[in-house]
């Protein structure tokens, strides 16, 4: 890749770096992770992160307490980088990409067609923070740095066991886990350790599941009145979908929570049958063949009836192309 970080800085006085609304794992990870590099080799340099406020188990990554979360007016930054994310989901940090001198891109969304003016989009890479891995000089690298990174692969790779982790991604998982920090610990407390409210919700979520299509998906939501009661945020939400996908015979996996009147946030897991990019697309969101997400408006019903047409579609394709392969043999 010819591309250099710093030089692609040059003589930047303030710099800005941003990711996805609802930030997730690979999007704490890399902002902070390349916050913490550009804070260590351009200290002439102010480096901001703007950041919806992360959820709280990402408190142990270094910089967390200096993530701006109330995306104040702020003069035009020189540099701004959009992390993780295509340049329409940044939320509050968007009047800052519109007002940069210069913009970058770094993103691993197939969906992402590259809106800053400098664009590396790699769909081929499991996370954003195994790119950002790439993109900086080793030699610089810290405990620190490492640990942020680290938490990003774990997370968008439900640690190194999806699809997306390469030997590469696990080539870098050995060599970061190699600055010292606790992973155990950091796996569990991030990845896989729930408070008793958010298990209790999912228990909800998976009791009144829904399964569709002869029994090939499912689905589960979580309407305002449940959050409430259970005094939960949407980050509280996370890992559910996962859950649903784990069911045997389960080839896609949708959870949905209400975000206003007949308003759903939609995520969505598949096996290899169903590209969930192409059905989130469909609907105005993106994501991955595997793992992804839209808005949508209507009744609960409504929402399932459109994305099950189009998941019925992506079934079919794929029993299509199994065909035509099982015949050419
Ligand atoms: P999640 O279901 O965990 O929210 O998201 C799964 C993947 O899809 C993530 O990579 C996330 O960034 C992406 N994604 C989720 N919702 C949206 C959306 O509304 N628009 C786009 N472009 N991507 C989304
Ligand atoms: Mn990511």
């Amino acid at each position: 890749m010819s591309f250099d970080l710093l030089e692609e800085c040059g003589e930047a006085k303030r710099i800005g770096i941003a990711g996805h609304v609802r930030p997730d794992g690979d999007c704490v990870g890399a902002c902070l992770g390349l916050w913490q590099y550009l804070v260590k080799c351009l200290p002439g340099t102010e480096t901001k992160v703007f950041l919806e406020k992360p959820a709280d188990i990402f408190n142990g990554i270094k910089g967390v307490g200096e993530i701006c979360s109330d995306f104040p007016e702020e003069p035009p930054f020189d540099v701004f980088f959009v992390l993780d994310t295509s340049t329409d989901r940044l939320g509050g940090a968007e009047k800052y990409f519109k007002a940069a001198g210069k913009t970058v891109n770094i993103d691993h969304h197939v969906s992402n067609a590259g809106g800053g003016q400098v664009n590396i989009i790699r769909p081929d890479m499991g996370s954003t923070c195994e790119m950002i891995y790439d993109l900086l000089d080793t030699q610089r690298l810290d405990r620190d740095m490492a640990m942020a990174l680290y938490v990003g692969i774990i997370h968008d790779t439900g640690v190194f066991q999806y699809s997306n982790t390469t030997p590469e991604t696990l080539e870098k998982g050995a060599k970061l886990i190699g600055y010292g920090f606790d992973f155990p610990n950091l796996i569990l407390e991030t990845f896989y350790q729930k408070t008793y409210v958010q298990a209790q919700v999912m228990g909800r979520a998976l009791m009144e599941s829904i399964r569709f299509l002869g029994g090939c998906c499912i689905v589960s939501s979580i309407d305002r009145k449940t959050m409430d009661f259970y005094n939960v945020e949407p980050k509280d939400l996370d890992g559910i979908v996962n859950q649903l996908r784990n069911i045997r015979g389960i080839d896609c996996a949708i959870f949905m929570y209400e975000t206003g009147v007949l308003e759903y946030k939609v995520s969505m897991r598949s096996s290899e049958k169903v590209n969930v990019a192409q059905v989130a697309a469909y609907f105005g969101g993106g994501g991955h063949a595997k793992a992804a997400g839209c808005n949508m408006t209507g009744t609960f019903h409504d929402c399932v009836n459109n994305l099950s047409l189009h998941i019925e579609n992506e079934l079919k394709k794929w029993e299509t192309e199994h065909d035509e392969r099982n015949n050419s043999h």
